[in-house]
């Protein structure tokens, strides 16, 4: 099935919904034009010559890029354009355009041939690490490598279309995102890439519809052909029948209707019919990504990945760069509070010093590390605690397995609080400190945990992985990976319970938080605060804002009642359906 052309058949392909919306189209297939490059022996006489050809060329891939930063920043506002600015500053990275120009002169090859080999180590280095961010940063890396060879060669960029497309390419840069969208595009459709990649933010704050993770497309489409994109079921078809076109439409003006519906809710509060107020906050990776949340109507941030910032990293950034990023985010949530989760580095996580284990999961991970690393550990408690001159920090800690650990981890935010005072550093002494419950030893002692700290927050991801043992990146076991199997739903409404024993609240941040399925039965447990990427925030309020307690709690019970996962979703599906219409439903399409 792996070849184009293939007649009027209807062919589903399932990816990864990127960014929302439905269209309809004429396939664009645009294969990057990877510039070729030769090894070529060049003279001693050759080197001026060579060196000036790498200077105009990076040269011209800046005022390029500096265009398509223009360009960005009118349409999608300087934050979203920063990707560019990074881009730009490789270009500029005087080590790594020095030692180019260095081993031009000494190895006596062609500038091209050198900038491919040695901006290609830069990116095995990232491709090698287990991350997916690194992954995704990696072809940023590409793209910029790709510019600078192609104005080597003299080569023209080519980004004008016929008419209105869909584009489905291998992987799409962010600049070409940007680029294309100066032309009429219905959606983009990608091979590669996951929701982080930045080509795929960008495709949200520019309202077109993605599908990303596709695998195989560009092997089975040509231009020309008739597609759909489904950009809300992450779904891509070919051929689509006046059947399917129906479907698409009827679910394309639901979503419209209900996307209107959602505009208004940003500003409510997420109060369920009988008042109670659910704390509705984000999942936050960058200091960026807050204003958007806050556009969407969160209230502040839930959960910070602060180990994001050590991507790429050689060393942990210093306490005074930490202080900055911090204090920027809770600027920027204020009067919302954000909840600084310390390094959780380890298990498919980076740490700039992180050794090989065999089994990672199970190894040297999150609180284990910082509990091992104290001069890390106080370097960033300090900084945390830089940030919270205005009282709306907390801090969590992640991976905790005992008791014994949040004592710790206390003593040394202790620690870090009286050398900070010994120096007459301001901060909130009254910081509230929480503990994420996701190993299940943390969850069976929820209640002693509580008793040490001021909330908890559960991190479903980790908790249904160790739970049900099964690895969360693991295609061949993803469907053991089941946060509504009875032991888990069990499992939580313990936490829960155990919380509101000693009288402190209790958030859920882990993807389960973010998924409708969930909203009623979660309301039903109890729980206090719920935590979601931000493009979700206005469904998850709208449920919120629609059910009662009593009711659901008596989703709570029934779910809990229950024997398989299979029933749980079954009964969580009707009671969504019956309830709450709007909502939207997964593709229903045949699929191949
Ligand atoms: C979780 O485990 O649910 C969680 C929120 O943390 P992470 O996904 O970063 O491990
Ligand atoms: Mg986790």
């Amino acid at each position: 099935m792996d070849t184009p052309h293939h007649g009027t058949e209807e062919i589903v392909l399932k990816g990864i919904a990127a960014a929302p919306g439905i269209a309809t189209g004429p396939a664009y297939l645009y294969t990057k034009q990877i510039p070729r490059v030769e090894r070529k022996a060049i003279t001693p006489d050759d080197v001026d010559a060579e060196i000036e050809r790498l200077q105009a060329a990076n040269a011209r891939s800046e005022k390029e890029l500096r265009k398509v930063l223009t360009f960005a920043e009118q349409k999608l506002g300087s934050q979203s354009a920063t990707i560019f600015e990074a881009q730009i500053m490789i270009l500029g990275d005087a080590i790594l355009m020095g030692s180019i120009k260095h081993r031009i002169a000494t190895e006596l090859l062609n500038a091209e041939f050198i900038v491919a080999d040695e901006i290609n180590k830069y990116r095995q280095m990232m491709l090698a690490s287990p991350d997916e961010y690194m992954h995704e940063r990696a072809h940023d890396v590409d793209d910029v490598m790709n510019r600078i060879i192609r104005n080597i060669q003299d080569q023209k960029l080519y980004s004008r279309l016929e008419g209105a497309s869909i584009i489905v390419s291998e992987t799409l840069a962010p600049a070409d995102t940007v680029i294309f969208s100066r032309n009429q595009i219905l959606g983009y459709a990608t091979d590669l890439g996951g929701v982080t990649s930045h080509a795929a933010l960008l495709s949200r704050s520019l309202k077109i519809p993605a599908v990303v993770g596709l695998h195989n497309a560009t092997k089975q489409i040509a231009t020309g052909d008739s597609l759909a994109i489904d950009g809300y079921a992450g779904v891509l078809i070919i051929n689509p029948t006046p059947d399917t076109l129906k479907i698409l439409q009827a679910r394309a003006e639901r979503f419209l209707a209900f996307a209107q519906e959602l505009a208004g809710i940003a500003a409510l509060p997420a109060d369920t019919l009988d008042k109670k107020h659910i704390e509705l906050s984000s999942n936050v990776e960058f200091a960026e990504e807050v204003e958007f949340a806050r556009l969407q109507g969160s209230e502040g941030v839930g959960l910070f990945r602060t180990e994001m910032q050590l991507i790429g990293k050689a060393a942990y950034p210093s306490e005074d760069e930490q202080a900055a990023l911090y204090a920027r985010v809770a600027e920027s949530a204020f009067p919302h509070p954000v909840i600084f989760r310390t390094f959780d580095v380890g298990g498919d996580k980076l740490a700039p010093d992180g050794q090989h284990e065999e089994n990672p999961f199970l190894g040297w991970r999150g609180i284990r590390v910082m509990l091992d690393r104290h001069d890390i550990f106080l370097d960033q408690l300090r900084a945390i605690l830089r940030a919270s001159t205005r009282r709306n920090v907390r801090i969590m800690f992640p991976m905790v397995s005992t008791v014994t650990e949040v004592q710790q981890a206390k003593h040394l935010l202790r620690q870090a609080m009286d050398e900070l005072k010994a120096h007459g550093v301001k901060f909130d002494a009254r910081i509230k400190v929480g503990v994420m419950i996701e190993v299940p030893a943390a969850a069976m002692m929820a209640e002693q945990i509580a008793a040490e700290v001021h909330f908890l927050s559960i991190g479903t991801n980790d908790l249904v992985q160790y739970i049900m043992a099964v690895d969360r990146g693991n295609d061949a076991v993803a469907r053991l990976f089941q946060p509504y199997h009875p032991a888990v739903v069990r499992t939580l409404r313990h936490v829960v319970e155990a919380a509101h024993r000693k009288n402190i609240w209790v958030g859920v941040c882990g993807e389960m938080a973010g998924d409708p399925l969930a909203t009623a039965f979660l309301v039903g447990l109890g729980v206090d605060e719920l935590s979601v990427i931000p493009p979700v925030l206005p469904e998850i309020k709208k449920i919120i804002r629609s059910i009662k307690v009593k009711d659901a709690k008596r989703v709570a019970d029934k779910v809990c009642s229950l024997h398989t996962e299979a029933e749980i979703r079954a009964f969580l599906s009707s009671m969504i359906k019956n309830k709450v219409p709007e909502i939207p439903l997964e593709f229903e399409g045949t699929s191949h």
